[in-house]
């Protein structure tokens, strides 16, 4: 088996470590031995996206959102659209995720473009939503938890769209609702940074795993010892989620 990671514009959209999040998806495959290639898709990138399996989309601040903003306007956006409708698996942090919806509106009143793919929109507010975040969302057991790291001025609103989880500690997407990220088709909207992979390991797992199996049909991946993550990920909620 063999997964193609799409890394989007990976000098553009690289903020609070999201970079973890490419080194944990090769990890694990390499663990299982999947083979793994991590595929740069860079301004110059003129390929459609047929043979990518999964996405990434990192957070970018204004100036570089404002520039990818203007790439998608040509017909990588369009071709990432129909990958997207088809079912490719996407996962999107922050401004990667922003950009993913109908538009962000910067503090200064531009509103630069998304793709219109999620039915979200993004509005800059004068606070910036900084901080430790726990979740609960049911992607994987239910009332399971997943933890991060949030720093966006951004608030996304969602409009028939399911949000990825509910925020037990933080703001999420907007800080007023409680909702936070989102899920659509195979793509997770999120603003965990963290970066959010190696913390969540849970959550990395079910990207490779929707991603081969859209490939291959069945797939059971083989279990790793994640003991040491989850560990962490514990001591992390305990600390935050006050008793
Ligand atoms: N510019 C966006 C915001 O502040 C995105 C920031 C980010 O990707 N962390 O909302």
């Amino acid at each position: 088996m063999k997964l193609v990671v799409g890394h989007m514009y990976p000098d553009l959209l690289n903020l609070y470590g999201d970079i973890g999040n490419i080194v944990a998806l090769k990890k694990r495959c390499e663990w299982r031995k999947i083979e793994i290639e991590i595929k740069p898709i860079t301004l110059d990138y003129t390929e459609e996206f047929t043979d990518i399996d999964l996405l990434f989309l990192g957070g970018g601040s204004d100036r570089e959102q404002k520039i990818v903003s203007d790439d998608l306007k040509n017909k990588k956006g369009k071709n990432l659209k129909t990958a997207i409708e088809d079912g490719l698996t996407v996962l999107a942090i922050c401004g990667g995720y922003q950009l993913l919806g109908e538009y962000y509106q910067t503090l200064a009143g531009s509103k630069l473009e998304g793709l219109g793919i999620l039915k979200a929109w993004t509005i800059a507010g004068n606070r910036r939503l900084i901080g430790n975040i726990v979740i609960e969302t049911n992607i994987a057991d239910k009332n399971f938890k997943m933890v991060g790291f949030e720093n966006h001025s951004g608030k996304t609103f969602l409009e028939k769209i399911e949000p990825l989880g509910k925020v037990i500690i933080g703001n999420g997407n907007n800080g007023e609702d409680k909702t936070e990220g989102c899920i659509y088709k195979n793509v997770y909207g999120t603003y965990l940074h963290g970066p959010v992979l190696p913390k969540n390991p849970e959550f990395a797992d079910i990207l490779i795993e929707t991603a081969l199996k859209r490939k291959y049909g069945k797939v059971e991946l083989t279990p790793l010892d994640d003991s040491l993550e989850q560990q962490a990920k514990q001591s992390l909620i305990e600390r935050f989620v006050k008793k």
